[in-house]
């Protein structure tokens, strides 16, 4: 197969293949930019791969940085452009289902393509855009299905994330794990143990964002994944509650946190602990567990314009659309309501400040000014006080 009409992404590239080539190298676009043009996804970034060693790409190009050396990556610099140029390689010594041992520079393209995840992604491009597909990656993007290169079952050995990576392909592309290479998953799924989690946790939120999760999120569990994750052990029927709902497409990380946390049945500490145990950035999990509070509140229908303030905009329309998703009654126009009769939107709208404080009080700087602020932030949200410097000022003096 050829590529009539490489990408523009390509083509911007191309002086890159070319420098390298008259240098006596081969050099190759490879990787998710091919799959993704194929496909007619638009595609980011653009990864290249050389018989070239490091070294030689660096005698070739002026300015260049050494990003990975180790594993043989090295960013060239080319007008306003990067690229991220990466040796032949092949790894070996998996010892611990993780990262290899070994990474050795090969001048064989072959070689390189082996040593990728899938067919799919072992497919590369030369400049004049041929495709070189050694594994029959074309027939699989054709058949819309994941296969392993090789055998699935070494595969995993080597590098349990993979098993990961299966399902969180097939949601973001919408195909099927090939029938040898699930049953590998399957057999395989305890590997995912020995990884760090961070690992997964990014290839999981990755699937939970996909355009058809659903079916990456439905192998997840019945490829047994789910069991070897953590807080998600002996929950697979709770978590399959996700796949009844209406369609839907979660926006963000916090909300496909918030909706496991919910069909789980987790209390707010346990939901905690979840999210920590997964490694969830500080700020993410704040937000997860300010949204799963709400969505709670709102069920209780307790709630008043306090918990809405303090949620804040983002939360707030994430809440909202779950309580849709959950089919959680709110009341649209009074929660409108009470959203107009806040009257600020943060402690900044309001009309006094820290000094304004320590003058009216006579007091020195300190811990207390914070506390003052934060009362009076309440006052106002709730309408006991005007935020308007004047009353506030009164209502100082007469505490
Ligand atoms: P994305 O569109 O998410 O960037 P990608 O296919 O480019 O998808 P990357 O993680 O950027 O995925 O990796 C680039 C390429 O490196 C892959 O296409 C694949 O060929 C190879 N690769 C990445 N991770 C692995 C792995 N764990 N095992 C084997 N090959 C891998
Ligand atoms: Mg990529």
């Amino acid at each position: 197969m050829r590529i009539e009409k490489l990408p523009s992404d390509f083509k911007q590239a191309l002086p890159v293949l070319e420098e390298i080539e008259k240098a006596g190298f081969e050099a190759y676009f490879v990787g998710g930019s091919v799959r993704d043009h194929i496909l007619g996804i638009p595609i980011h970034d653009v990864d290249i791969a050389t018989s070239a060693y490091p070294e030689e790409i660096k005698s070739i190009f002026k300015r260049t940085v050494d990003t990975g050396i180790q594993h043989g990556t090295v960013t060239v610099l080319i007008n306003d452009d990067s690229y991220e140029i990466t040796t032949f390689r092949t790894e070996s010594g998996y010892q611990d289902f993780r990262r290899p041992d070994k990474v050795t520079f090969v001048r064989s393209l072959k070689d390189d393509l082996k040593r990728r995840d899938f067919t799919i992604n072992a497919l590369a491009v030369d400049r004049n855009g041929n495709v070189i597909d050694k594994f029959d990656g074309l027939g699989d993007l054709n058949k819309r299905v994941i296969r392993a290169v090789g055998k699935a079952e070494e595969r995993f050995h080597e590098d349990a994330l993979r098993m990961m990576r299966a399902v969180r392909f097939q949601s973001q592309l919408n195909f099927k794990v090939e029938e040898e290479t699930a049953v590998a998953i399957k057999d395989n799924a305890y590997l995912l143990e020995k990884i760090a989690i961070e690992r997964i946790r990014e290839e999981f939120i990755k699937l939970m964002l996909g355009k058809a999760w659903q079916t990456g999120f439905a192998d997840f569990l019945n490829l047994d994944l789910s069991e070897h994750c953590p807080t998600f052990s002996g929950q697979r029927d709770n978590l399959s509650k996700l796949l009844e709902l209406d369609d839907l497409k979660f926006e963000d990380e916090e909300s496909a946190w918030t909706a496991i946390g919910y069909v789980m049945a987790l209390t707010p500490k346990q939901f905690n602990k979840m999210l920590r145990n997964w490694k969830v950035s500080n700020k993410s999990r704040e937000a997860s567990v300010a949204t799963d509070k709400m969505l709670k509140n709102f069920q209780n229908k307790d709630f008043d314009l306090w918990d809405i303030y303090s949620l804040g905009v983002d939360n707030f329309d994430r809440t909202i659309k779950l309580c849709k998703l959950f089919k959680i009654e709110i009341d649209d126009n009074k929660l409108s309501k009470m959203v107009r009769d806040i009257p600020i939107k943060s402690s900044r709208d309001l009309a006094i400040t820290g000094n304004d404080i320590i003058k009216i009080l006579d007091i020195k700087p300190g811990p207390e000014i914070g506390k003052y602020m934060s009362e009076i932030e309440h006052k106002v949200v709730e309408g006991t006080v005007y935020n308007n410097f004047d009353k506030l000022e009164h209502y100082l003096l007469s505490e």
